[in-house]
């Protein structure tokens, strides 16, 4: 049998943008940082989450894609980003902006204590209907990504690649990272077939982005 075929996703339907965005520029606020699973929110509504290496673009396009300009805090502290920070957006879907990974510096204990809450959150929150998975577009997907990509698949979270800073790498460099991702995302099953191509400096694929989100709402739970 034939797996499903990865593609860079195709634009958005203009009906389907629209109201994407409109829920992206409407009202969305930070509720709170979280440090364990009983800090969150109640389960009852769809929730997404945005996972990543540090410094991959995560705030600037969660800023981006809001409209916002310092929704997500663009800081790389360690110390600053050990928290699952949840928005909630137009009182209808829960953003979680998941601590970075694969941080150089922060003390082996830290990065101990955020995985296991990484982990514990994505085998068990059961809301949680998508994990958008950052992936810098100069680099494709590294060994740390791989294995954020294994913890979904054991957890059966469906998770799609975002390709991030698409304005940065020379034409030829974004495909070979484009390609290498088509590659890995096949070896996961829990991989959703559309990769997303963004970026935050010239707004490439944001429309597809707050659409693939938003679609979530309609999804039977
Ligand atoms: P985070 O650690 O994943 O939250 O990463 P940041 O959002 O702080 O971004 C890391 C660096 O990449 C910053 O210097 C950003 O200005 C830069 N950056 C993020 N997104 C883009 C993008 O789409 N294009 C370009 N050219 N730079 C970006």
């Amino acid at each position: 049998m034939n797996g499903p075929a990865f593609a860079l996703a195709p634009e958005p339907e203009p009906e389907a943008a629209e109201a994407a965005r409109k829920l992206f520029e409407g009202p969305v606020d930070f509720l709170k940082g979280v440090v364990a699973m009983d800090g969150l929110p109640p389960a009852d509504r769809p929730e997404f989450c945005l996972a990543g290496r540090s410094n991959v673009g995560k705030s600037t396009l969660i800023n981006a894609m809001t409209r916002r300009r310092a929704l997500a805090r663009a800081s790389n502290t360690p110390g600053r980003t050990q928290e699952l920070n949840v928005f909630d957006i137009g009182g209808r879907l829960w953003m979680v902006d998941l601590p970075g990974y694969g941080f150089a510096k922060a003390p082996v204990k830290t990065v101990a204590r955020w995985q296991a809450l990484i982990r514990t959150y994505l085998a068990g929150r059961p809301n949680l209907r998508r994990v958008f998975v950052l992936i810098d577009s100069r680099h494709g997907p590294k060994p740390v990504d791989h294995e954020i990509m294994d913890l979904m698949d054991r957890a059966a979270v469906s998770f799609q690649a975002v390709l991030t800073k698409a304005d940065k790498p020379k034409a030829a460099d974004r495909d070979r990272a484009v390609e290498a991702t088509v590659a890995a995302l096949a070896r996961h099953p829990a991989a959703f077939p559309e990769i997303l191509l963004t970026s935050a400096e010239t707004g490439e694929g944001l429309p597809a982005l707050r659409a693939a989100a938003a679609s979530l709402l309609d999804q039977a739970s």
